[in-house]
């Protein structure tokens, strides 16, 4: 039995374990998450469509990498793919970029990674030199397999060029494709950004701090307004907001399941982060799975087996500001240390 992490059902709930290895053609056609790890200590998740599993970043060793997988009854050989938000230093690492190498398994990320990349990583060179390395643009539509398409979400971070992504697998007879929202690392949002995870299956959002517990937390100054800042990470209430703002635009019904990811290990509590999601689920009437991330295990994996219901779409946007500064690139060497603590 696979243990459920921080995983609680509110409503109608689709978590499967029982079912691994042994979905037939139907759920094959259906997407999978789960996280492997999340929070400032590594970040990994998996994403599975018909047999293509796409690991979003890379941010533990690949030893551990493998023992998480494991947690969930798979193995690196379930990893088709990679693809990398940005290059902080607690979503990569040198030795799983060499084992992506070894294995020959393709890196996707943006050209702006690249200069960071080749000055601090052998693997990336190595990866590069091999025809391993795959790009992907801004806001573009880009196929990581036939079946299997994503989009890249710019996010405002202080962490070099930071991308959200939305995957999306091609619908089939059972109808329409499977779809997931993935947002980390970012300190605001807009409507932009709401718009795009529309109407997706599962949202990942990050639920980074609470912003009382980040105030009290006996940090420096600088180190504090950068967590609150604009190019920090998402405060609980923040979270919740942006959340609201994509159900908003979604057609009632399609989200199954909400993930928070990256929670601050020193200034949030899960109950802290799961109470902003509940409150706004109950105020909205809305049954979906809850989960909460962790740092140190696997989470449930999620299992899309089941046709969302038709209901018509509620279109009532809330006005949100929207911020298009550049992101300021990161300074070399300062990969780990820039990260901002949990
Ligand atoms: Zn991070
Ligand atoms: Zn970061």
């Amino acid at each position: 039995m696979i243990p459920v992490f921080g995983s609680q059902v509110v409503g109608i709930l689709n978590v499967d374990n029982q079912q691994r290895g042994t979905e037939n053609r139907k759920t094959k056609t259906k997407m999978r998450f789960t996280v492997l790890a999340s929070g400032s200590g590594g970040n990994a998740s998996l994403v599975q469509l018909a047999g293509f599993g796409v690991l979003i970043d890379v941010g533990l060793g690949p030893r551990q990498i493998g023992s998480r997988l494991a947690q969930v009854g798979l193995s690196w050989s379930a990893v088709q793919a990679v693809l990398l938000t940005h290059t902080h230093g607690d979503h990569w690492k040198e030795a799983t970029l060499l084992h992506l190498h070894r294995y020959k398994i393709p890196f996707w990320c943006h050209a702006s990674h690249h200069t960071v990349l080749r000055t601090y990583s052998d693997g990336f060179l190595a990866l590069h030199a091999a025809g391993l390395v795959r790009s992907f643009e801004a806001n573009t539509k880009f196929e990581l397999a036939p079946h299997l398409h994503c989009r890249a979400l710019p996010l405002r971070h202080d962490g070099g060029a930071t991308f959200g992504f939305r995957l999306e697998g091609r619908g089939d007879l059972f109808g329409q494709g499977s779809a997931l929202g993935y947002v980390a690392d970012l300190g605001c949002w807009d409507e932009e950004l709401a718009t795009q995870l529309a109407d997706v299956d599962i949202l990942a959002v990050e639920f980074n701090h609470d912003v009382a517990m980040q105030q009290a937390s006996g940090r420096t100054p600088q180190l504090i307004q950068r967590v609150l800042g604009e190019e920090g990470h998402l405060s609980n209430v923040q979270a919740a907001a942006l959340v609201r703002a994509v159900l908003q635009r979604s057609t009632a019904g399609r989200l199954r399941h909400l993930v928070q990811l990256h929670l601050s290990r020193e200034c949030n509590r899960p109950a802290l982060a799961r109470a902003a999601a509940q409150l706004l689920l109950e105020e909205l009437g809305i049954s979906i799975g809850l989960h909460t991330a962790e740092q140190n295990a696997t989470s449930a994996m999620l299992h899309l087996n089941a046709a969302a219901p038709p209901v018509r779409a509620r279109r009532s946007p809330k006005r949100q500001t929207r911020n298009d500064r550049p992101i300021q690139p990161m300074l070399p060497g300062f990969a780990d240390q820039s990260e901002l603590r949990p």
